[in-house]
């Protein structure tokens, strides 16, 4: 595929990069759960860059590179023996700078 697509992710520790929205860190923070969309940007058939977004952020420029991917099952890891993640309200909250 040589066309521009987001992913939605979970952050992972020592990530450094910037969201392209909003301009702060996209940190990882374990109580949070914090996502990330990233997207690999594609201009006239060209790779160009990878954008990072806070999920959030991500939503909030209205979805620029489209509905970002669902990772599969296995990248959603969990601790085993506990249902999915509905369960587990993850409330957005922005850890505090
Ligand atoms: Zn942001």
């Amino acid at each position: 595929m040589t066309t521009t697509r987001a992913v939605l992710r979970q952050v992972e520790p020592g990530n450094s990069s910037r969201c392209a929205w909003c301009g702060s860190p996209v940190r990882f923070a374990a109580r949070t759960h914090a996502q990330q969309v990233i997207a690999n940007v594609y201009l006239e058939g060209a790779w160009d860059r990878v954008e990072h977004y806070h999920s959030r952020c991500y939503s909030d420029a209205g979805s620029p590179h489209g509905e970002p991917v669902q990772p599969g099952p296995l990248a959603r890891q969990g601790p085993p023996g506990r249902p999915a993640a509905d369960t587990d309200p993850a409330p957005e909250t922005v850890p505090e700078d």
